[in-house]
């Protein structure tokens, strides 16, 4: 516990805005059907093809001067927000998700679980190829802060040799599991793994919590503002059907969903 004292300001300040409703491990990614035990069934090596990857590498992680290890959220002064998705669960209810998204124009940030991949490597160019950002989610979603160091750096690199498998790149972005932020030690392990940043967020769904799409729509919509970030989820029904109602009314205030990587561009 003694190493998260560098993220326990940020946590207050979530804690404070009533953002942790039971502290941090209870926060958003704190479920899911991530199941270590099922994580060892199927290493299954993805087949890409070198000549695809070689033609359409994802892009890499990139660091942005004058922001903070840890981002949370991009400018308050762009009429921008970036929907970040727990990438797990159900394939079809993704790529429901995905298409809803592109409907309306809106491109979203998929945080992918290392299993996933394995379970559903078509899933990975799948986001790319809707112009979607892709990053890592270590490779089984469990407590990565409360994980010896060697135990650690492997969950972020084991997920990230998936991501290059399949995408040529290690992904954009690099988001702990089962925490909304890194520890310190964590953080240090992904800036080594490639991961300039860790990518946090300012606006929790709630929606792993199945609260029904009506309160997910609710809960986003009262607290997104320029330039937040927003944790959702993949997997999750109410997620998929609270989408349309997010993106109608952030389009009616002229706020657009992008990227992370075009919000803090
Ligand atoms: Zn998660």
């Amino acid at each position: 516990m003694a190493r998260v004292t560098t993220t326990n300001r940020r946590d207050a300040l979530r804690a404070g805005a009533g953002l942790l409703a039971g502290g941090a491990l209870a926060a958003g990614c704190a479920s899911g059907p991530a199941a270590p035990a099922a994580a060892t069934a199927s290493p299954t090596t993805p087949q890409a093809p070198s000549a695809t990857v070689r033609a359409s590498t994802a892009p890499a992680p990139r660091a942005y001067p004058g922001l903070p290890a840890q981002i949370t959220h991009g400018p308050r002064t762009r009429p921008q927000v970036a929907l970040t998705f727990h990438g797990q669960g159900d394939p079809d209810l993704a790529r429901t998700l995905l298409t809803r998204a592109e409907r309306h124009g809106a491109r979203l940030t998929v945080l992918a679980v290392g299993t996933w991949l394995d379970e559903h490597p078509g899933i990975a160019r799948r986001i790319l190829d809707g112009g979607h950002d892709l990053g890592n989610h270590t490779q089984h979603h469990i407590s990565v802060n409360d994980l010896a160091e060697a135990d650690a750096r492997k969950e972020i690199a084991d997920c990230a040799d998936r991501l290059r498998r399949l995408t040529g790149s290690i992904g954009t972005w690099f988001r702990p599991s089962r925490s909304p932020t890194a520890s310190a030690l964590v953080a240090e392990l992904a800036r080594q793994t490639g991961y300039p940043h860790v990518l946090s967020y300012d606006v929790d769904s709630l929606d792993y919590t199945r609260p029904g799409a009506a309160a997910v729509t609710r809960k986003v919509l009262s607290e997104v503002r320029e330039g937040s970030v927003v944790s959702l989820h993949f997997g999750y029904e109410d997620t998929v059907a609270a989408l349309p109602d997010v993106l109608t009314e952030l389009g009616r205030r002229h706020l657009r969903a992008v990227t992370t990587t075009e919000l803090l561009s």
